[in-house]
């Protein structure tokens, strides 16, 4: 029953167990992000793709998902802003060449980082180009980047790659320091900036998109409306011709054949 003497917990036991049921929990959540589909909870499994927040899926999730959004019951509330597959970029990963571990209680990362082989399992943070989707761990990408050719080709026109172009270290595509690369599995505060990010992206895109359509709109309008009122004014100007004024040219249905009647 307890309490006989020798089995009391003491605050500091009881602080120590909370203490490890956080931990165990913490760990889980990081075990879920990265070795895990955020959307079908299934084990990661090639191909793996990105949305803009950073979370990793299985692209037959994300597939399955667009063709029925209800497949998934809180599919809305993990990826509603991926509303095609533009919105996500197909990862390329590392497999991780360790050989497995036996009796280890802790998962092996699947993949690691090209440059510096640690082991993608939230203990560092990893990031993805959106223009390649290569995959480094934050630190080695930060090491090796270099900075694109900054000349280009003599004769072309193109300008120069801005200072923040930089090439991929694996496939050395060109990437924008400052606006290609995305964390995996963000902190909330920056995940909470990466949505900014997203939001703002998506906002100037649909009012630029509104505005090309209203002005274009406007501008047919006044084209027809143009077009009507010319018309108006030949058909009005014809009607109202000088009759006998051999000296214009302009022949109307209402001219037309009366000089080589009259003349
Ligand atoms: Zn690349």
């Amino acid at each position: 029953m307890g309490n006989d003497g020798g089995s009391i917990p003491d605050r500091r036991d009881l602080v120590k167990t909370k203490a490890k049921a956080e931990q165990a929990d913490k760990q889980n959540q990081i075990l879920a992000k990265w070795f895990y589909c955020a959307l079908s909870k299934k084990p990661l499994q090639d191909p793996v793709v990105s949305c803009e927040l950073g979370k990793l899926y299985n692209k037959d999730a994300i597939v399955e998902y667009l063709l029925d959004k209800t497949v998934y019951g809180d599919g809305a509330r993990i990826c509603g802003h991926v509303k095609s597959l533009k919105d996500v970029t197909q990862l390329r990963l590392t497999h991780n060449p360790a050989p497995p571990v036996a009796n280890s209680d802790k998962p092996q990362a699947a993949y690691v980082c090209p440059l510096t082989l640690k082991e993608m399992n939230g203990a560092l943070p990893f990031v993805y180009l959106s223009t390649c989707g290569c995959v480094f761990s934050a630190a080695g990408l930060r090491a090796i980047a270099t900075p694109a050719e900054n000349t280009p080709p003599s004769g072309s026109n193109s300008p120069p790659a801005s200072k923040s172009t930089y090439s991929c270290p694996q496939c050395s595509k060109p990437y924008d320091r400052l606006t290609d690369v995305r964390t995996l599995n963000p902190m909330p505060e920056e995940e909470a900036g990466m949505r900014e990010v997203m939001e703002e992206e998506a906002a100037p895109k649909t009012n630029a998109t509104m505005a090309t359509l209203t002005r274009k709109v406007a501008l047919s309008l006044a084209e027809e409306e143009q077009k009507r009122k010319g018309k108006m004014t030949e058909a009005v100007a014809s009607l109202y011709a000088p009759k006998n004024n051999s000296s214009n040219k302009k022949e109307t249905f209402m001219t037309r054949g009366t000089f080589t009647r009259y003349a």
